[in-house]
């Protein structure tokens, strides 16, 4: 039995939409696009070009005084209609974003459901945009602040969670008054296709956000573009040291959300049962490919070896295959290349003394026509190897013991990342204290998922990248401030 394929005729069709218009094609490059669950192609596109990035950037400049200009009540409503617009195409989406990267069908209806929650929650910043005043020194005066939005926003996002990546950055952006061009990545483009004729179908003017789907021609046109005011970037470390790079030459402010090696930490008097799943999923979440998946766990040595003896259980109960159908838990990896370079490092990690609990190797049978890993777990891993400090992007856990909590948190925040960190305990001020010692941009305590939601800031600290979205923080990422003083002697 070989697994379904994605078809086409659901699939987006416009790989550019500038000022209101739907374009069969741009005038770059033809991608042939591969569903990972059977490494088939979907369809061919043609892209967009850096002229389609020079015509998007204009469009989005003439839509953006009226945008700035629409009373915020007026934003807050088209937003709110945005999100029901969402919410009704649900379940078309979900075989949408399944074919662009394998993403189970079983997690669509929640990212349509959390698409709609950011527009529903920054709609509702849009009508509560206020400055303050500030008390002067000096002689009698009056000062105020104002929150103003940039102009053009450059959001550039990455393959592995395009619509969740999108969102993230347009909701608050569209909140604070910017307009957008939008890339959507050229891995995995259609459920960002799908958004951006969702948001005209919801009636948002022409040009307010425009859509270009490419690579990194298409996105290296967008963050030198002297017409674009912000680029909000996505993705990994090595390509962000090329856009800031890129963008000093008009010197651009960017905002990066990067990539993690995040901590679990499970201390002996942890809930086992439930530190263990939520352990597990580190490895299964988005196929292994979320920026912010506990990959590096921790675990106190008193309960190390059951916790192992747990994970790799739990691990054979998860179901691996065919994206398409309702019972899988977890899919394929991106591409052939990204799998090989997984399987290498779980070989290297293998020699440098990791011990194989579960998984290794790739998966046969119906598995072997497409990207297939198993869960793999590695214990016993020294935390200075290639594999402890890399990101693998793929569904691998390293486990290492800790005797102590001070050696605990010193292992977590040995790490070049810093972006998520999980801490599972009962003791609550063990629980505080920790948690205030993390290197990490987001903290979850006896959770693993659950805290990313449109109403908490989330982002990186060192090589994870700087910048909130979401939460007020992700408003502001997409305000400038203006402050004005006025004389009041003459
Ligand atoms: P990537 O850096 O290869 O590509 C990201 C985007 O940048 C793509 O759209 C790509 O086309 C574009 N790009 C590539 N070169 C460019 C250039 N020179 N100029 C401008 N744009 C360019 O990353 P990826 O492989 O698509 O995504 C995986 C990475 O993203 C992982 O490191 C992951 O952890 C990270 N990520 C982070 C978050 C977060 O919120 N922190 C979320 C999801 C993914």
């Amino acid at each position: 039995m070989t697994f379904q394929q994605p078809a086409a005729e659901t699939l987006p069709r416009h790989p550019v939409i500038i000022g209101g218009a739907f374009e069969a094609q741009g005038g770059g490059e033809v991608l042939a696009h591969v569903y990972p669950g059977t490494a088939t192609v979907t369809r061919e596109l043609r892209m967009a070009s850096p002229a389609d990035v020079d015509r998007a950037v204009a469009a989005a400049r003439a839509a953006f005084p009226a945008w700035r200009a629409l009373a915020g009540d007026k934003r807050r409503d088209l937003m709110f209609k945005l999100a029901a617009v969402i919410e009704a195409q649900a379940q078309e989406m979900s075989p949408v974003l399944t074919a662009e990267n394998g993403a189970i069908i079983l997690a669509g209806g929640h990212m349509s459901s959390d698409a709609a929650q950011k527009f529903r929650y920054y709609g509702g910043w849009a009508d509560k945009i206020e400055g303050r005043t500030v008390a002067t020194w000096g002689g009698p005066a009056h000062d105020y602040v104002s929150y103003e939005p940039f102009g053009v926003v450059g959001a550039i996002v990455p393959w592995n969670g395009p619509l969740f990546a999108a969102t993230m950055v347009l909701a608050p952006a569209l909140a604070a008054g910017n307009c957008i061009v939008l890339k959507a990545p050229d891995l995995a483009p259609y459920s960002v296709m799908r958004l951006v004729e969702l948001i005209h179908q919801a009636g948002f003017p022409p040009g307010v956000v425009n859509l270009v789907t490419g690579g990194a021609e298409v996105g290296a046109a967008m963050v030198s573009h002297p017409g674009v005011d912000k680029i909000e970037f996505i993705g990994s470390g090595a390509t962000a040291k090329k856009i800031l790079a890129n963008a000093a030459r008009t010197l651009k402010p960017v905002g990066l959300e990067l990539g993690g090696k995040s901590a679990v930490l499970v201390f002996a008097d942890a809930d086992l049962q439930a530190a263990a799943k939520r352990g597990l999923s580190g490895a299964v979440s988005a196929n292994g490919q979320g920026c912010v998946n506990g990959t590096r766990l921790l675990v106190e040595r008193a309960i190390y070896e059951p916790y192992l003896q747990m994970l790799a259980a739990m691990a054979g109960h998860i179901k691996v295959g065919d994206p398409f159908a309702m019972d899988t838990i977890m899919g394929p990896v991106i591409s052939e290349t990204s799998l090989v370079r997984i399987a290498g490092m779980v070989e290297r990690g293998v020699a440098a003394g990791g011990r194989l609990v579960t998984g290794g190797g790739r998966l046969g049978g119906d598995h072997g026509e497409g990207y297939f890993l198993p869960i793999t777990v590695l214990a016993d891993v020294d935390p200075g190897s290639e594999i402890a400090r890399q990101e693998v992007f793929g569904p691998v856990l390293v486990v290492t013991p800790f005797d102590s909590e001070e050696e605990a948190v010193a292992l977590a925040n040995d790490s070049d990342y810093g972006l998520g960190a999980y801490v599972h305990t009962t003791n609550l001020a063990r629980a505080h204290r920790v948690a205030g010692q993390m290197q990490a941009g987001q903290v979850q305590v006896n959770g693993a998922g659950e805290a990313m939601t449109p109403c908490v800031p989330f982002g990186g600290m060192k090589y994870s990248g700087h910048g909130r979205l979401g939460g007020v923080e992700g408003l502001r990422e997409f305000q400038q401030v203006r402050n004005v003083w006025v004389n009041l002697q003459s």
